[in-house]
């Protein structure tokens, strides 16, 4: 069987017409890596003709949804397929309350699917930027005004950025991150999860990246407005606005999956064939996420 490749929507259609095509899909993703018993961790096993494979020690069958993010998904692995089709091949981004009217299910629902999608696009971190990288922070929510200064006790949310520059200065992949305010301190976490120490970096002449400067190999120049950093202010521009049009309302506690799902579409506008794909294997591999870790408190 191959992998589903492309956007379009009635291939994806006719490809998965039913549960058990998208359940045959799953199987075969688990079954490129080396099967373990669940249980017991005994490696033989025997397929079972409803696509699950059976322990040859303890018995235990495993299903193909078993232990991936569609795991219980109440609504049918059909379903899900759809909005993970939905979420990895759209450029904008879609509520919780339009997947609940498309598909036929609770907002709620849609909501809680929703954030597990997001948890599986975060990244790896397993391939920091290089190159031109460019760094700044930004604020979300409230009144949009133009930034005069960093404030340390505005309410507004606050969040860095990051984008990796092509040679000809167009962006080749970004992330995104909450953070609890300007400091160095605060500033230095996109650097250590996403930035190589090989990386030139350019950031403004705000005083929080010194201290990270010597770790990292940072320029600082003047902003001018945004015009010397024109790439990194129109992602940032376009997050804030997508996250203003979307989401009526974006927790703390949530906003760092938002942010996921945006670069993660980001990081992939070149390899649109393969994204679904890409996103799927994701949800297989993640850890289930349990409820309690996507619930807010
Ligand atoms: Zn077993």
């Amino acid at each position: 069987m191959d992998i589903f490749k492309g956007q379009n929507l009635l291939e994806f259609s006719d490809r998965f017409k039913t549960d058990g095509d998208c359940k045959e899909y799953l199987a075969l993703i688990k079954a490129k890596t080396a099967y373990k018993c669940l249980k017991c961790s005994h490696t033989a096993c025997q397929k079972r003709k409803d696509l699950s494979t059976e322990c040859n020690i303890c018995r235990h069958i495993e299903s193909p949804t078993a232990n991936t993010l569609f795991h219980k998904v109440k609504f049918g692995v059909r379903k899900a397929f759809f909005i993970c089709f939905e979420m990895s091949t759209s450029t904008k981004g879609l509520s919780a309350s339009y997947m609940a009217v498309r598909y036929d299910v609770t907002e709620k629902t849609a909501r809680l699917f929703m954030l597990k999608v997001r948890e599986a696009m975060s990244s790896s971190q397993n391939f920091p930027m290089d190159g031109d990288v460019h760094v700044d922070e930004f604020v979300l929510g409230g009144r949009e005004d133009n930034k005069v200064g960093r404030s340390y006790n505005s309410k507004k949310k606050k969040a860095i950025t990051a984008i990796q520059l092509t040679q000809d200065g167009k962006v080749k992949r970004m992330y995104a991150m909450k953070i609890e305010d300007f400091s160095a301190q605060s500033l230095q976490y996109i650097f250590i999860r996403h930035i190589s120490k090989q990386a030139k970096v350019v950031t403004d002449k705000w005083r929080g990246y010194r201290p990270i400067a010597k770790a990292y190999d940072i320029t600082q120049i003047e902003s001018n407005k945004g015009l010397n950093f024109k790439a990194l202010h129109t992602m940032i521009h376009k997050v804030k606005s997508w996250i203003r049009t979307t989401y009526s309302w974006v927790s703390d506690f949530n906003i760092n999956r938002y942010f996921n799902e945006f670069c993660f579409r980001i990081n992939r506008s070149q390899s649109k064939e393969t994204i679904f794909d890409n996103l799927i294997n994701r949800m297989v591999k993640a850890d289930t996420i349990y409820q309690a870790k996507i619930i807010r408190k």
